[in-house]
């Protein structure tokens, strides 16, 4: 019996490379083995098979189909009997249903909720609409995909769902409030959802990513700091964002993770007979993270970020423990500390 699996965002990044991954499994654990349709099952508008329903196990999904080349070349070569392309706008319930339809027996024992998009910059200058839409895509969306195959889960009494989570989803990030509060949305709905789900043999599984190495930066929405939206806003907003957005870019140049490293994260939980709430693609910002544990009332967190961020020693090379907090170091150093954390302490990060 072959797993079925439903991506999500499937046109860059993550789930594009998730696909692919997938589709290319040495021991073909995704590969189809159901009979195509239509004669020879082949798509009459191209040369691949991809797009004719019945043949993949693996439902590459994505809202705009006219992005489809990009995958397409990236599996060419691969099996061409495990991969189906769908259309599918997580905010849109029309589109949803009609992939469903698409899937037989409407059966997934896999959902990836990976479509995201990103918004940056100082909150008082995002439109309402530019809020909306993040939230359309990253909680509503999600919400969408979810309802739409949980009760098939529920009833065959088996299923994973995994999210495309992020370290923003766990801690707030300056200039991403909006993105950060789609992302804490959903870690609240998927930590909720797991309580009553393992009744069912159904595990949810949000995999928290730090930057990624995918277009998702330039994909976002952000506030160039030399645009016309900053204009009127007080000099102060206006210096710490630019700060920020150069933090941003050293920060993806200096510790982005490869799509390669994120995608193995996911495929253990695919793998993984019961994967954890939580999986972490790495350690980098743990330290940061578990400040929220270490002080309950968040202010340590605030202060921490505040410096990672903004303190001009923040590229520094200081040496752990020394109550600073910097980026890099050599062979076993920890990429970021923070004051009165060390790597070998019974902190055990
Ligand atoms: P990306 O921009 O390449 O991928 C996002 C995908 O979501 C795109 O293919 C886009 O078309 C799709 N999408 C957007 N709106 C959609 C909609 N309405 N319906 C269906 N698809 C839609 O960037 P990525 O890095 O691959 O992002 C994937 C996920 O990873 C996102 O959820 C993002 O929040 C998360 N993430 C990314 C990073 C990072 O640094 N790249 C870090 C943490 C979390």
């Amino acid at each position: 019996e072959k797993t079925v699996v439903l991506i999500t965002g499937c046109s860059s990044g993550i789930g594009l490379g998730l696909a692919v991954r997938l589709a290319s499994d040495s021991s073909q654990r995704f590969k189809g083995n159901r009979q195509p349709r239509g004669a020879f099952g082949r798509c009459p508008c191209s040369w691949h098979p991809y797009t004719s329903p019945g043949l993949g196990n693996i439902f590459a999904t994505m809202r705009d189909l006219a992005k489809k080349e990009r995958l397409l070349e990236c599996v060419r070569g691969c099996h061409r009997d495990t991969l189906e392309i769908l259309q599918l706008d997580v905010t849109n319930p029309a589109s949803l249903a009609s992939a469903i339809q698409r899937v037989p027996e409407q059966r997934v024992d896999v959902l990836v909720c990976n479509a995201g998009v990103g918004l940056m910059g100082p909150l008082e200058t995002c439109s309402q609409e530019a809020i909306k839409a993040v939230f359309d895509v990253n909680l509503f969306g999600t919400i969408n995909t979810i309802q739409a195959f949980l009760p098939g889960m529920k009833c065959r009494k088996a299923g994973k769902i995994i999210i495309t989570s992020s370290v923003g989803a766990l801690q707030g990030v300056p200039f991403n409030a909006v993105y950060c509060a789609s992302k804490f949305a959903v870690e609240g709905l998927c930590e909720s959802l797991a309580i009553v789900l393992q009744e069912f043999n159904i595990y949810i599984t949000l995999i928290e990513c730090g930057p990624v190495n995918t277009s998702f930066l330039s994909n976002m929405q952000s506030m160039d700091p030399e645009g016309h939206e900053l204009q009127g806003l007080d000099p102060k907003t206006y210096a710490l964002y630019r700060q920020y957005s150069q933090h941003c870019q050293s920060l993806f140049q200096d510790a982005a993770q490869d799509t390669d490293e994120v995608l193995q994260v996911f495929l253990d939980a695919i793998c993984t007979p019961n994967p954890p709430l939580r999986c972490f693609t790495t350690q980098f910002f743990m330290p940061l993270t578990r400040l929220k544990l270490l002080s309950p009332d968040g202010s340590e967190y605030v202060q921490a970020m505040h410096k990672f961020v903004f303190s001009t020693s923040n590229s520094g090379q200081g040496p752990a423990g020394s109550g600073r907090l910097y980026l890099g170091g050599g062979p076993g150093a920890p990429l970021l500390c923070v004051p009165g954390m060390r790597k070998d302490t019974e902190q055990g990060w």
